[in-house]
């Protein structure tokens, strides 16, 4: 059996990994020069260093990923730091905010963290865990999809520990404001992370670039097996016969992005309908600014909240890219969603960045050496509620999808992602 895959993100690459593995012919048709899609490193012009597209965390939850990471001979524990999940602004006033998770087995793990929590009201900390306990014996579930901050409204959830714990949460996973977010893929979420086992919830953070944490090694794994990986190579359409430039293939697994694959979709009529759920999603943007300051700059944690936005500031969150990554004193401030941070050209953005550090820091920072902003202005699909997605099986015989968008589960995460890619090579392998 021969497969083609189209697209070589972390969807499509999970898909012929997994295929290969079973021992089928697969070709992976790329049309960027590099693999990794929204995940991937870039050389930007006059800057020695590689950089990553956007700064990625993973979290201890990503079961698939961590598994296909290994599959292909990368050992997790080698180019990801674990660090117990920590929520912490440090900036905040009148008091810092920060909840550190201990690696209890749930809901021990956010009870004991509640507890110690510093910057949040004795109210505040029951009405939480309140809200958790809700949740755990309604399995996750609520009966009509809402936002989340609707959720949040229903469940009493005020002060700090809403601001800095679920809405900073919401935006992280959801990629998009709470306002906007649907609360179900939000306690789906919850429910694998805060809800999951002792480890469910520590952060992994990339120690290496984002290539080297999949792609490259995918790749490698891929051509071991007979595999084919063809980049610059944009496939236009799929006809009748399933052949693109001349080959015949016995399956196809569209993993393109959604807009990408409406337009793939729209032609054929059995996956017409697809392609017009898919014409009508809405995005959301990224946008990671890197600040390479003298290498003795570093950050008490690697990964630091910064104000909220409602305080008229634009950042989220600051990476320390020099304790993770071993390029000293680079820092990576993430700004997720639409928000005033778009209005404002790159330098604007640095200088705005660069004085929030220094509020939360509470001292005085050296000058920026370089800099580097990369806008990825549809980074991720808005996660709303009621969201539909299509499945992997498409109407039409012998082509599936994968791509974050197609994981009904999750919102556009690397996760959802691979598990995507796995479910549509299973599929494949099973009609075989
Ligand atoms: C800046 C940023 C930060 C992020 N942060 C996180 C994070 O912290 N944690 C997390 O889990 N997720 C994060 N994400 C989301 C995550 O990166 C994506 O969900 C994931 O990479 C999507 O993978 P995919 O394979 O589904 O799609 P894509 O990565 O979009 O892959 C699709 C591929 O198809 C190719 N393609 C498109 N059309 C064609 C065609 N016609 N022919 C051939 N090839 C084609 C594209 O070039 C691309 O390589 C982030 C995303 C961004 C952009």
């Amino acid at each position: 059996m021969r497969v083609a895959i189209v697209g070589g993100g972390w969807a499509g690459l999970a898909a012929a990994v997994e295929l290969a593995a079973a021992g089928t012919r697969v070709t992976v048709l790329e049309a960027a020069k590099q693999l990794g899609g929204r995940a991937r490193s870039v050389t930007l012009s006059g800057q020695r260093q590689r950089l990553d597209n956007g700064q990625h965390i993973l979290i201890g939850a990503y079961r698939e990923t961590l598994r296909l990471m290994q599959q292909v001979g990368v050992a997790p524990a080698r180019v990801l730091h674990r660090l117990p999940l920590q929520v912490s602004f440090p900036g905040c006033r009148p008091r810092p905010f920060r909840l550190r998770l201990r690696r209890l087995p749930a809901p021990w793990n956010l009870a004991a963290g509640l507890l110690a929590a510093r910057g949040a009201s004795f109210a505040e900390k029951i009405g939480a865990a309140r809200f958790m306990r809700f949740l755990q014996n309604n399995g996750y579930r609520i009966a009509d999809d809402c936002s989340v901050a609707a959720l949040l409204d229903r469940h009493q959830q005020h002060g700090n520990l809403r601001r800095y714990l679920w809405e900073t949460l919401c935006l992280a996973a959801l990629n998009t404001a709470p306002e906007d977010a649907s609360a179900q893929i939000f306690l789906n979420t919850l429910r694998d992370s805060l809800g999951g086992g002792p480890a469910a919830t520590d952060l992994l953070l990339p120690a290496v670039d984002l290539d080297q944490l999949f792609a490259v090694a995918a790749a490698a794994f891929i051509r071991a097996r007979g595999g084919e990986i063809r980049l610059r190579t944009r496939v236009e359409a799929i006809d009748d016969g399933f052949s693109i430039a001349g080959e015949r293939y016995d399956a196809i697994v569209v993993a393109v992005d959604p807009t990408h694959a409406a337009t793939l979709l729209a032609p054929h009529p059995a996956t017409a309908s697809v392609a017009q759920l898919l014409a009508d999603y809405r995005f959301e943007p990224i946008g990671t600014v890197y600040c390479a300051y003298p290498p003795e700059l570093r950050l008490p944690f690697p990964m630091l909240g910064l104000a909220a936005q409602d305080d008229g500031q634009i950042g989220q969150w600051v990476f320390d890219r020099g304790t993770l990554c071993g390029t000293p004193g680079l820092m990576a401030f993430v700004l997720s969603g639409h928000g005033a941070w778009e209005a404002l050209d790159n330098q604007a953005l640095v200088a705005a960045l660069d004085g929030e550090l220094a509020t939360t820091l509470q001292r005085t920072l050296p000058t920026v050496v370089w800099q580097q902003v990369i806008r990825e202005r549809r980074a991720t699909f808005s996660c709303r509620p009621g969201l539909r997605r299509p499945s992997a099986r498409s109407a039409r015989t012998g082509l599936w999808l994968a791509g974050d968008y197609v994981c009904a589960d999750y919102p556009a995460t690397l996760e959802a992602a691979v598990r995507s890619g796995v479910t549509a090579a299973r599929g494949i392998l099973r009609s075989a």
